[in-house]
């Protein structure tokens, strides 16, 4: 079995991946809040670990990843008071709308998905335990972590406790020992959503959820931890002092693994900048694998540039992987080549790792059938090249209204309306659609490449 490196964010080093227990890797990553559509930013590092989960499956025999919906949030609260859209519709239909994404992207669910809502009592119980062991406080219907108590606050992100004094002396709320302590709980007013607590009816802080939900299904030490480098401060810092403090002589999560940032056009994706585009903004125009294969043609630590440029040079790629693959039908997918699997252990990297099926796709066209099902195998763990190549050549095209077109231009033919037939050939033409008339007047169609 090749050995995996991954880069640790606790040690900022590439280590070796040596799981706590062989037979069973575990782990989480930090979900989505569900209040709106998932934008690009959330797409790169669902696909990130998604590849990720792939490639320990092809390693380990039994992998439990998790990944949990954050639906209780002030973010969603505030939507809702907004829209007059009740909380509970909210999370449904943003939940179902990010599954759907996720399906398009070809994200493999979860082995569990859960969600705040279901694991409050969890979340109490993690609280009551930091407030028993001197780590929390509870003050004015709020409980508050006290980050003096905790030595180690600042190791995962690197910073100083000056520094994390520095960005939160501004509005100190009265309650607060420090000003760096942080919400565990706090009270809700009858309109907000609530649960009854021993500090009275109130709602978990963000932070807390992920610590007791990784807890409730992974246990008090577990191998990775996963999310967008964004989240390293204060998300993830402070998930790392609620269970390290809840849970002495635990790790929590062994190794840390954060995706870089996602530009756009060059530029950090802000609304301000007319540059943020949520992921069905960019399904709307084009295959959902050629987004996936672009959000993988950076290595995940690095930033990734996202751009209309990108996207047409991923789906010329897949084209070329797809022809390669077209001219070996029979080629079922065998083992992932060692080039492949060499570069996905080298801490993901995956350019590498595309351009050894470029490498092979050269093989499989120039007439081995081996390579073509080594590309195949690589692609899948990478959960790319799925489809038939037929199908994808007609992507993105709607097949039943372009054969419901194809017959009404044979009918128009065989009327001998030769202007109306022309006039269908060049409205699919506009769409992208070729028509090419084989033998005994059958017509079959490809997207235009
Ligand atoms: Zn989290």
């Amino acid at each position: 079995m090749p050995e995996l490196f991954l880069t640790n964010s606790l040690s900022r080093r590439k280590e070796r991946f040596t799981p706590l227990d062989p037979s069973h890797v575990r782990m989480y990553v930090c979900g989505p809040t569900v209040y709106d559509l998932a934008h690009l930013g959330n797409a790169r590092a669902m696909v990130v670990f998604d590849v990720l989960a792939r490639l320990l499956r092809a390693l380990y025999p039994r992998v439990t990843y998790v990944r949990n919906i954050t639906d209780i949030d002030d973010k969603i609260n505030t939507r809702a008071a907004e829209s007059g859209e009740p909380i509970g519709a909210i999370t449904a239909r943003t939940t179902a709308d990010f599954h759907a994404d996720m399906a398009a992207l070809g994200v493999l669910p979860p082995d569990v998905e859960p969600r705040a809502t279901g694991h409050v009592p969890e979340m109490i119980e993690v609280i009551e335990r930091l407030i028993a062991s001197g780590h929390a406080y509870a003050a004015e219907g709020h409980v508050l972590f006290a980050v003096a108590s905790f030595s180690e606050y600042g190791r995962l992100s690197g910073r100083s406790p000056d520094e994390l004094l520095a960005g939160a002396r501004i509005d100190v709320a009265p309650y607060k020992r420090d000003a760096g302590d942080f919400v565990l709980w706090k009270p809700s007013t009858p309109d907000q959503p609530g649960w009854d607590s021993p500090w009275g009816r109130g709602r978990p802080g963000w932070h807390i959820e992920c610590s007791a939900m990784s807890w409730r299904y992974l246990g008090e030490t577990f191998d990775i931890h996963g999310g967008g480098r964004d989240l390293i401060f204060p998300h993830h810092e402070n998930e790392a002092a609620q269970s390290l403090c809840a849970f002495p002589g635990s790790h929590f999560a062994r190794m840390w693994l954060h995706n870089g940032m996602l530009l756009v056009n060059g530029e950090k994706m802000s609304k301000s900048l007319g540059n943020f585009f949520t992921i069905r903004d960019v399904l709307d125009r084009a295959p959902a694998e050629a987004v996936r294969l672009l959000l993988l043609r950076a290595q995940y630590r690095a930033e990734l540039d996202f751009s209309d440029v990108a996207l047409a040079e991923a789906r010329k790629e897949l084209d070329r992987f797809y022809r390669a693959l077209e001219r070996h039908p029979d080629a079922v997918a065998g083992a992932v080549p060692e080039p492949v699997m060499g570069a996905l252990c080298d801490d993901m990297n995956t350019p590498l790792a595309l351009a050894a099926l470029h490498a092979l796709a050269d093989a499989a066209l120039a007439g081995e059938a081996d390579a073509a099902a080594g590309l195949r195998a690589s692609g899948l763990l990478l959960g790319l090249l799925g489809a038939d190549p037929a199908a994808w050549f007609r992507g993105g095209a709607d097949g039943a209204e372009i054969d419901a077109a194809i017959a009404a231009r044979l009918a128009a033919r065989k009327a001998r309306d030769f202007a109306r037939a022309d006039a269908i050939r060049a409205e699919l033409a506009a769409k992208g659609i070729v028509l090419e008339d084989g033998p005994g007047g059958t017509t079959t169609w490809r997207r235009a490449s």
